[in-house]
């Protein structure tokens, strides 16, 4: 044993979620249950970049999933502000960022608009990306960091309220979607009856163009016997999470992930407590990551993960537990009962 090396990983790569960040005094999430920690939120993101800059292996990429600066900056006329803030935080960092976009995105900003930004990893990215259909505006895609391992970014707001005018369909379509599930007359109150508590205005959904356009970069992978991350703002496995925080259609985008060998990982943000599932058919692990705005000042949430050719190894830093990720293929047909084995 003493003579094995330590064995290196292939690559690895950083994450990070809802950062939320806003120069404003603390504040409270809206039931006011839990503290918002708006301007410390960029030191918690700074000591993320540094331990990502120091590291003795750097991440190859670091993943951001969605929040990046808080809604009420809107209000105070801040949003370019806030975000060049915590843009240029991150790109002091040794790796180039992959942005998803979540609710807080879209109230700062229009989806023309993001688009158009430095938040459209796809038009930014130094890698050749694999973009969803281009005469559509969803904002997904896929990218390979080293052969055999694919990731994919999706559009959690394709079908939503959020970013889209009110005199498109698309908005008028959301809007019918909504109103079959949820009467109330602030669409952000959600009706408190289970997995259907998810209609609300803050989340969203997949259409049928980005659905189909995953079927077949995942179908493509399959044969390639690729290990595939699916990474989104919103978590789609309702045990990953509570039904408030779960995509509208997160059964269609459940059942296309099911139906895949390739997909090992799906990843997202949004519940700031964080969750984690295996999901029974097939194996895949389910993570949503704690919320940098609802961690105090003293903790951190970020964590870096290193892929090897049988599991993925997340080393969580702060409120963020350690957790093994191993590959269905390579346990035959039993699901380990230890799903979430502490690194020791
Ligand atoms: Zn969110």
């Amino acid at each position: 044993m003493e003579n094995c090396p330590e064995q290196q990983p292939l690559f690895t790569f950083g994450v990070i979620a809802d950062v939320q960040y806003a120069d404003l005094d603390d504040g409270y999430n809206f039931t006011r249950t839990r503290r918002r920690y708006y301007r410390t939120s960029l030191q918690l993101l700074k000591n993320a970049v540094k331990s990502w800059r120091e590291a003795a292996v750097k991440p190859d990429f670091i993943l951001q999933l969605g929040d990046i600066i808080d809604g009420f900056n809107k209000s105070h006329d801040a949003s370019d502000r806030a975000l060049n803030t915590v843009l240029t935080e991150f790109s002091s960092g040794p790796a180039e960022v992959h942005h998803v976009w979540g609710n807080h995105e879209f109230y700062n900003f229009s989806r023309s608009a993001l688009l158009r930004s430095r938040l459209n990893s796809a038009l930014n990215s130094n890698r050749t990306v694999n973009a969803a259909p281009a005469d559509s505006d969803i904002y997904a895609y896929s990218f390979s960091p080293v052969p055999g391992f694919s990731f994919i970014i999706l559009d959690g707001y394709d079908v939503g309220l959020l970013g889209r005018e009110e005199s498109s369909q698309k908005y008028k379509d959301a809007l019918s979607l909504i109103r079959q599930h949820n009467h109330n007359t602030d669409l952000n109150c959600p009706v408190f009856k289970g997995l259907e508590e998810r209609y609300t205005m803050f989340n969203g959904g997949f259409s049928k163009v980005q659905l189909d356009w995953l079927d077949s970069v995942l179908s493509s992978a399959d044969e390639k016997q690729e290990r595939v991350t699916i990474v989104g703002h919103l978590p789609v496995h309702p045990r990953s999470t509570t039904p408030i925080c779960l995509a509208w259609n997160y059964d269609e985008l459940l059942s296309i992930i099911r139906s895949h060998s390739s997909v090992v990982c799906f990843m997202a943000g949004h519940d700031h407590d964080g969750g984690y599932h295996r999901d029974i058919k097939g194996g895949v692990h389910h993570l949503t990551l704690e919320g940098v705005i609802e961690t105090p000042p003293d903790s951190n949430a970020f964590a870096t993960v290193s892929v090897y050719e049988d599991r993925m190894e997340l080393r969580g830093c702060g409120r963020v537990r350690d957790r093994v990720f191993r590959f269905q293929q390579d346990e035959g047909s039993i699901i380990n009962a230890v799903t979430d084995l502490q690194i020791s």
